[in-house]
């Protein structure tokens, strides 16, 4: 099988250097992925639902214009979180050795 590869694309997230040739259109890297929609998080849920919905009815209109969208918060959301520091509590709870609610 061949590997498909596209134009060399960074990832949508401004200012981010992480690049990769597998993807048509745009690009997210792993890490403003996990930023903008955290394992368990509602736009992850959300995202993997329409995905799903998308496979069975084969992508019409109104479910790929929804995972659009879905994406478009997602880069929105890891944007900010990079831009303003995400602080992960738990992991900073840890290190201090101090409980968070
Ligand atoms: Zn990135």
């Amino acid at each position: 099988m061949v590997k498909r590869s596209y134009p060399r694309r960074t990832c949508v997230v401004e200012g981010c250097p992480s690049a990769s040739t597998q993807f048509p259109s745009w690009f997210i890297c792993g890490r403003h992925y996990r930023l903008g929609a955290p394992v368990g998080s509602p736009l992850r849920r959300a995202l993997l639902r329409v995905r799903r919905l998308g496979r069975k009815l084969n992508w019409p209109d109104e479910v790929y214009e929804r995972e659009l969208a879905l994406w478009r918060a997602i880069i929105r959301r890891a944007t900010e979180r990079d831009r303003n520091g995400f602080i992960d509590a738990a992991a900073i709870g840890q290190l201090l050795g101090v409980a968070h609610g």
